[in-house]
């Protein structure tokens, strides 16, 4: 579903360059809750960021649902993230003007102007399926964080996404909301069969999940199961 191949990534130039990744390779399979792990400046949200085709690699592939997003144009690129990642922020990055239902069709109505009533109707569901059905229709500034970010959720997934990626998703909640929102994404992730990447810096929160991936100055090792092995 996807495989990064020797990913690298070098922030400015000379003397003053960051090497945020270097030479990263891992495979993540389709229904996989994956975290990314890590201290402070380790390269997660680089990597994230790369996978999110939100920043273009230095060197390396980065094969998503058999494309090599390495290849695209950057419009083909806009198309592809719109169509096949979903995103979850630290700040649920909801516009304060809508309400909620209009912030989770959001991602349908670039471009294409999806408002149909079909649209209308998964962007229903899903709230419901994130515990939001009563709320549909208030302005996103009246609501809390942990609404929002359940709000969020829904948005993340309203494109039937190959992958959703959350960084520090619970980064801004206190420890009640947050549990409740790493339920509420494992819950889903397994009910919905839903890929999951999330960088966290607070992996006893997610308890058990598929894959561990730790990232130490740019560099990922891999645990799974209880084993750690250098990738
Ligand atoms: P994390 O998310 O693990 O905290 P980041 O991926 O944000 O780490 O950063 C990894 C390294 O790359 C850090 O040294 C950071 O300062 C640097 N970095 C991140 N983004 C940029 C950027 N846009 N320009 C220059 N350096 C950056
Ligand atoms: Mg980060």
């Amino acid at each position: 579903m996807l495989q990064i191949h020797n990913l690298s990534k070098t922030y400015g130039e000379g003397e003053h360059s960051v090497n945020a990744l270097e030479n990263v390779t891992f495979s993540i399979e389709r229904g996989e809750i994956v975290l990314i792990v890590g201290s402070s400046g380790s390269g997660k949200s680089t990597l994230l960021n790369m996978i999110g085709l939100l920043d273009r690699p230095t060197r390396g592939k980065i094969i998503i649902d058999g494309f090599d997003t390495t290849q695209l144009s950057d419009s083909q690129i806009a198309k592809f993230r719109n169509k096949k990642l979903g995103f979850i922020f630290q700040f649920s990055n909801l516009l304060s003007d809508l309400t909620v239902i209009e912030n989770v069709m959001l991602p349908r109505n670039i471009g294409g102007g999806d408002k149909s009533s079909r649209a209308l109707a998964d962007a229903t569901k899903l709230l419901d399926e994130v515990g939001m059905a009563d709320q549909i229709h208030k302005r996103a500034n009246k609501i809390s964080g942990g609404q929002a970010q359940r709000a969020a959720i829904a948005r993340g997934l309203i494109n039937s996404p190959v992958v959703v990626l959350a960084d520090e998703p619970t980064g801004n909640l206190d420890s009640v909301t947050s549990d409740m929102v790493v339920d509420l994404m494992k819950s889903i992730a397994r009910k919905f069969g839903e890929t999951f990447i999330i960088v966290t810096h607070d992996r006893e929160h997610f308890g058990d999940v598929d894959r561990i991936i730790t990232i130490k100055d740019g560099k990922a090792s891999e645990e799974h199961k209880g084993m750690a092995i250098g990738i």
